[in-house]
This record gives C-alpha cells, structure tokens and sequence, in this order.
C-alpha cells in the first residue's frame, strides 16, 4: 500500500470514485482507464468486477494506483466481461489504511445470482443497521459502512436484485451514490438529496455510469445526462436504460465543495464546465474582497482557476508564484524526519524571480488545518515578498463532513476553533478573507444567492446546516450545532 502522503493532509479528501460499464468488448479495460480518470477521488486503493456469460464473475482489488495494478496484462486477463463496475477508495468509513477485504466492489451471491456494488458516499446509519444486522445473524467481512447494502439485500424478500437493491437503500441514510452489476444488468442510484455526483454516457451500443465526465472522455464516450437525485437507473444493451424514482422525492441537496475542490476541473456539473465555476468563484471573491497588490498567484494545483478568475476581475496580472513538483504526488517513499521537516518544500516551490519585492495575493481552494498556508506563507516571505494576501475560493471550513469526505475532528478545523480576524494572525499574513457562502451560491450560478431557509446545496461543513442528521455521530457524542445559533 502506498504511505499516505506526509504533506497531504491539510485538504479534505474526497472519499471514493466509482465507474461502470456494459454493452463493450473486455469492460474492464474501460473501467480501468476510467478508475484512472478518476483517481483524484481516491488513491489508497481500487477494485474491478467483471461478469463473463461464460466465466461468471470475476474480481480484482488491489492497493494503489490504478496505473501500478490495473495495467498490467496478469491481472486484466483475470477480468473478461462485457460488463464491469470499479471503484477507488481513499478511506472514509472503514478502518483507515486497512485490509484488502475493505476494498470495493463487495460482491454478495443471492439465490437470483450475484451482484457487486461500489458505492461513493457515506451512509449516516452504518453502526445502527450494522448491529441490526449482526443481531440477525450476518456475518460481515469488512469494516466498511457500504458492507450494509449487500446484507440488507440478502435479507429482502423481493423478487430481483435491483427491487432488493431498492429496498436496502430504503432503510440507508446519508449520501450514496452507486454502481452495481447483476450478470445482465448495470445499476445506477443516487440518494435523494443527490449529495455525490454520478453521471451517465454512452459508448457505442454500450452504456456508461460515472462519478464524473472527465471518465466518460477518457474512453471516448458521450456524455448523456446525470443520474437525477433519487433516481435508480437499470441498464441492459438490450432494452437501455430503465429510470426508476423508488425514494421520496425531496429537494436536491448536491455538495457545493464538488465544485470548489473535489470534482476535476475538466468535468462538467450541473451542466457547467468546473473550470469556469472556479473562475467565477475567483470572480465573485475580488469583488468582495479587493485588495491593492501586485500579483494573484494561485496555490497549486487547486486554487488556479480561482486565482485566474480573481486576476480577471480585479485587473492584478496572475503569475505562476509557486510551482508545484508534478512527480511528487504520493509515491514519494517513506520519508526520513529530516525530509519530513522539509515539509511542503518537497511539493512546492517559490519562483523567486517573480516574487521578490511584490505585494502577492495567494488564491487557495480552502483552509483546513492551516498548517500548509502557514508554510506556504514563509516560503513566499523568504523569497522576498512584499506583503502576502491570502484568498480563499470558500467560505471558512468550521464543520467536518459525514457524506463521503474524510475531514478531521471538528477541533482540528482551524475555523472551528478562530474567528477569521484570529486566523489571519495565526497565519500571520498581512490579510486573510473567504468568500462568503452567498458569493459561493452565486459563482455556483445561483443569481440570488444561498436560499437560507431551504438551502440549494449541502453545505455543512461551512453552515454546519446537515441536511441528514449524522445519528452515528451524534451517538458517538458530535454536537450538531444550535438550531438558534
Ligand atoms: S459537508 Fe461539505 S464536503 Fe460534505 S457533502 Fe456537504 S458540502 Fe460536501
């Protein structure tokens, strides 16, 4: 298994991506290519399951990259099929760092046949439904909260596999968003709040399911439309996509934070391309917090269409202050204290030329911890700057979130614990502003900003406004915040 990153963790983390396919000569081939589109939803490990007429099912799942496993002849010889469903994982529910038995698709056998399911989200009743279950004799093998879909299937006592599958996710609170496979069938479902992403497109006569667009390009498919909130989709080459609503309607409530972070900047959501949405948001953050300097400079890579969008609208020329180490990113091998104290040095560097003198505004996606701006900061100080202006592309991180982002304890959050006057003196930079949650509603293409008595988007882990109680957290002793406050 590859070490976690040592300078990785001042970010949330997107969770899980998941991809699927049906209807194409050696699926496999497809979902690993997309699982490698989407690798930036999760890098600790991945999993492939294929189904054969003649071969049955057959699975793979492995730590790493999928680049380091899913390439190589060895392993996709072992996954023939014209149907196959994949996942990567980085952690969310589930011991951290843990056995290969976490790793998904899981795979449960009924007596109508087998079925796999990968799941991207986090259900909010896992403990409660996982000891309900063990009560009544399931035996589970993993530590993960996805685990309680298949025993919830296995126990229904409807007739096929997606009416079973309907009836689990009944019974499930919390985010999901899934792609399963029977022997002839692929399966899509979104929760009804539609919190994680899954689209749908087509290749050929085949049929694709995706956390993202930038997949469906990789392989060359066509980008039909995303699977609504609430919708289960059921797909065969031969009778095309069935779209089925099995939940109670309610009022979407889709993760803003895809669009200021998690989702890649080459996908589309919600109908709008996640670059310019960033731009907007950079945008939208210059109007409300102009500042006189000389360069916007983004931290990379995730703040540049933020910082590209804040030049544009105040006129200050954007400049590629840092640059990050492109062959970095996590392989890095287990490093020495002597490299760890090196810190963020090893990732980034300041282009020293362009920075001495300058009054520099720095555009950041978020602030978490702030243990990275803080060194970000000195590295631009020690290269000479003038003034250092922090900008960030969302308002202040104060609340964890419990649908599918691995975020740390609410203490750990640097805007739980600081007023934004408190973080910039911490940080010690010379200003510190966040985009206000109504800026980010109407970069997001909402005209009249956050509606605040039914809110447009989940955004908790600004607001601290759960759309789904988290009642495995509150058991656990999370205190939800004050209805009042
Ligand atoms: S709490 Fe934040 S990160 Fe989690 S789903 Fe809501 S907006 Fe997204």
């Amino acid at each position: 298994m590859p070490p976690a990153h040592p300078f990785d963790d001042d970010k949330l983390h997107e969770e899980c991506g998941i991809f699927g396919v049906t209807g194409v000569q050696d699926a496999a081939n497809f979902v690993a290519l997309g699982l490698h589109a989407l690798q930036h939803r999760g890098q600790e490990a991945g999993g492939i399951v294929t189904h054969d007429p003649e071969q049955g099912f057959n699975s793979a799942r492995r730590f790493g990259y999928v680049r380091d496993n899913f390439t190589s002849t060895d392993i996709m010889e072992t996954l023939p099929g014209p149907l196959a469903i994949g996942h990567v994982r980085y952690s969310t529910a589930g011991a951290k760092g843990a056995a290969i038995r976490d790793v998904q698709p899981f795979f449960g056998e009924f007596a109508m046949g087998g079925a796999a399911i990968a799941h991207n989200g986090n259900i909010t009743n896992a403990d409660a439904l996982r000891r309900e279950l063990i009560e009544r004799g399931s035996i589970f093998q993993s530590s993960s909260d996805s685990e309680c879909i298949i025993h919830l299937m296995a126990r229904s006592l409807q007739r096929n596999i997606p009416e079973r599958m309907e009836d689990a996710l009944r019974r499930v609170e919390g985010a999901f968003s899934i792609v399963a496979m029977t022997r002839t069938k692929l399966i899509g479902v979104r929760d009804p709040l539609g919190v994680r992403p899954l689209v749908l497109g087509q290749i050929g006569d085949g049929w694709v399911l995706s956390s993202e667009t930038c997949a469906l390009d990789i392989i060359g498919a066509d980008f039909v439309r995303e699977i609504e909130p609430g919708e289960m989709v059921v797909i065969s080459p031969d009778t095309g996509v069935e779209s089925l609503f099995p939940f109670r309607r309610q009022k979407p409530r889709f993760c803003i934070f895809e669009h200021v972070y998690f989702s890649r900047p080459d996908s589309i959501l919600g109908g709008r391309s996640v670059y310019e949405t960033r731009a907007a948001i950079g945008r939208e953050l210059a109007k409300e917090n102009p500042v006189d300097a000389d360069l916007v400079c983004p931290v990379p890579d995730s703040g540049t269409p933020a910082a590209i969008g804040f030049s544009q609208e105040s006129g200050i020329p954007y400049a590629m202050g840092i640059i990050r180490n492109q062959y970095m990113g996590r392989t890095f091998i287990e490093p020495t204290e002597q490299i760890r104290n090196m810190g963020v040095r090893l990732k980034l560097n300041v282009n020293r030329a362009l920075i001495r003198g300058k009054r520099v505004i720095l555009v950041d996606d978020s602030v978490v911890r702030g243990t990275t701006s803080r060194k970000i900061k000195e590295m631009i100080l020690d290269a000479g700057a003038k003034e250092v202006h922090f900008r960030i592309a969302s308002p202040p991180t104060a609340w964890p979130c419990f649908y599918g982002v691995d975020t740390p304890q609410r203490e750990k959050l640097l805007a739980a614990t600081m007023s934004e006057d408190e973080m910039r003196d911490h940080l010690a930079v010379d200003s510190l502003k966040f985009i206000s949650l109504d800026g980010l509603y109407r970069a997001v293409g909402e005209a009249s900003g956050r509606n605040s008595s039914c809110p447009q988007y989940c955004d908790a882990c600004f607001s601290g406004e759960y759309p789904v109680k988290p009642a495995d957290m509150i058991e656990k002793g999370f205190e939800m915040k004050p209805a009042a406050e």
